[in-house]
């Protein structure tokens, strides 16, 4: 049985500073309804658009990521329909059969697939500059049951990219470790923070061999892309088994329930009144732009990025471990830069340090909760001159560092620790009977000797393991000197 799924994933520009065609917010999120707004997103009769210039450059970022022909210059039409939350009735988009010229065209994207360590491919079919629309928000029982409607435009006129894909994806797996793979790219390329609210929706469009398509709308997360996808195989499944065809049909996720439902018939192009927008000139993409953009693309490309920290010899898991957090790469980066071994900062970073701030429940992604590159060199330093063992670090000084990454490492260090030399030093000058003992065979002595060194480092302090192999070491030069 042939799957075959497309995406349309709408992102919005979060990071553009400003709306597509004014200057509110591109990030609305926690204002009061209806206060980012002007003449421009309420549509105001008189008003008139004038393109953000970073909202284009953003857009060029990514077509120049996923290898897309870029026009020379980019057209935007207009898509007419009413609806309370579009307050001009029409969206101002890039519709081509009507003269709209996308930013760009057939493109592709080569993404690991993090379940089989193996690089896939998804063609690109274009994608779009296109501007949000505003938001309706039904309290009082939902959209089913609430008496009334509020509009907030908020949201209205806020600069959206839409990624269309070939349907080259063959499973609802792939269909999600792709759109976390072009989520992150947008991410590190400054375009979008995938982790906002509503940021991201995603319309999958997916077909069984033999039946027709159908679209399913409005899935709003990476997990449900997944969800949504495998109930519509079944969904299908069971019809083409029951002997019936599956119908060309725009279905509706209901995330809460896990199930599609049917939502209406596919409009006819036509109903939408295409035009280009007669209020926005055609506008220039210069070899300029376009220059600048590659420089920056490639400073950001996350493959590169991954596949550098694989010479390192950091294993792949946890290579795109780091990777996928970008305060944990840049921390990683500068660290080993400081000179540190790659493979133990790898480890502190993508595997100990970040399971410290998720149990603590703590944001991942917000740079203040990482270490400064100096306090992870100086653990790093720590288990390799082996003054703790790995476990010690891991066990006792990375929680205290989450707890305030700015601390300063040897304020936290266990008591006495640092001269734990000295201390063995000590035990071994006092401890006669227990040396001589250990000396002349009687192994179960170091066992004395360690607890004599614990009981002075102070419990816990440093691991037993680095206090055995030290009273080993020097108890053994000790033997062959006499
Ligand atoms: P529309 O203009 O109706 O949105 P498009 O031809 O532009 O339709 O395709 C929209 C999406 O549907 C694209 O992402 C494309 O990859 C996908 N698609 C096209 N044909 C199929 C198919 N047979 N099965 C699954 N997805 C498909
Ligand atoms: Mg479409
Ligand atoms: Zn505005």
């Amino acid at each position: 049985m042939k799957v075959m799924i497309g995406l349309e994933i709408h992102v919005q520009m979060s990071e553009a500073g400003s709306k597509l065609f004014c200057d509110c917010k591109a990030n609305y999120r926690g204002m009061k309804p209806n206060t980012n707004v002007c003449p421009v997103c309420l549509g105001l009769p008189g008003a008139l658009p004038v393109v953000n210039k970073r909202s284009i450059e953003l857009a060029l970022l990514a077509a120049v990521a996923f290898k897309c022909n870029i026009p020379r210059y980019i057209v935007f039409t207009r898509k007419h329909y009413f609806y309370p939350d579009l307050p001009k009735n029409y969206q101002i988009s890039m519709y081509e059969k009507a003269g709209g010229i996308p930013i760009c065209r057939g493109g592709y994207v080569k993404y690991l697939d993090v379940n089989s360590w193996e690089w896939r491919e998804c063609r690109i079919r274009r994608i779009n500059i296109e501007e949000d629309p505003g938001r309706t928000v039904y309290e009082e029982g939902g959209i089913v049951r609430s008496p009334y409607a509020l509009v907030d435009y908020n949201r209205s006129g806020v600069p959206l990219l839409e990624v269309i894909t070939e349907p080259d994806i063959n499973s609802p797996r792939e269909a999600r470790t792709l759109v976390e793979y072009i989520l992150l790219t947008l991410e590190y390329l400054g375009i979008t923070n995938p982790r906002l609210e509503g940021v991201f929706r995603v319309d999958a469009n997916i077909s069984i061999e033999g039946g027709e398509r159908v679209e399913v709308k409005n899935i709003g997360s990476t997990m449900d892309i997944e969800k949504a996808l495998n109930y519509e195989i079944m969904r299908q499944a069971m019809i083409i088994n029951s002997g019936s065809k599956v119908e060309r049909e725009t279905r509706h996720w209901d995330a809460e329930k896990g199930v599609t439902r049917p939502l209406r018939h596919k409009e006819y192009e036509e109903e939408y009144l295409y035009f280009p927008d007669p209020d926005l000139p055609p506008i220039l993409i210069s070899e300029d732009m376009v220059t600048k953009a590659k420089e920056i693309v490639l400073g950001f490309d996350i493959t590169i990025l991954y596949e550098n920290i694989l010479k390192l010899g950091v294993p792949r898991d946890i290579a795109w471990s780091i990777v996928t957090i970008k305060p944990s790469l840049d921390v990683y980066i500068k660290t080993v830069k400081l000179g540190a071994d790659p493979l133990v900062a790898a480890k502190i970073l993508g595997i100990d340090y970040k399971g410290e701030l998720k149990e603590r429940n703590m944001d991942l992604y917000e740079y203040n909760n990482w270490p400064p590159p100096e306090t992870v060199y100086e653990l790093v330093r720590l288990v390799v001159d082996k003054i703790y063992t790995y476990d010690t670090v891991k066990g006792l000084l990375i929680p205290k560092i989450a707890e305030n990454p700015k601390v300063d490492v040897r304020s936290i260090l266990p008591e006495k620790a640092e001269n734990i030399e000295d201390i063995i030093d000590s035990v071994i000058r006092e401890e006669e009977k227990a040396v001589k003992d250990y000396l002349s065979g009687k192994k179960q002595a170091l066992n004395y000797l360690i607890g004599m060194v614990i009981r002075r480092v102070g419990k816990r302090a440093v691991d037993p393991r680095v206090i055995r192999e030290a009273l080993e070491n020097k108890l053994s030069k000790l033997k062959s000197s006499m």
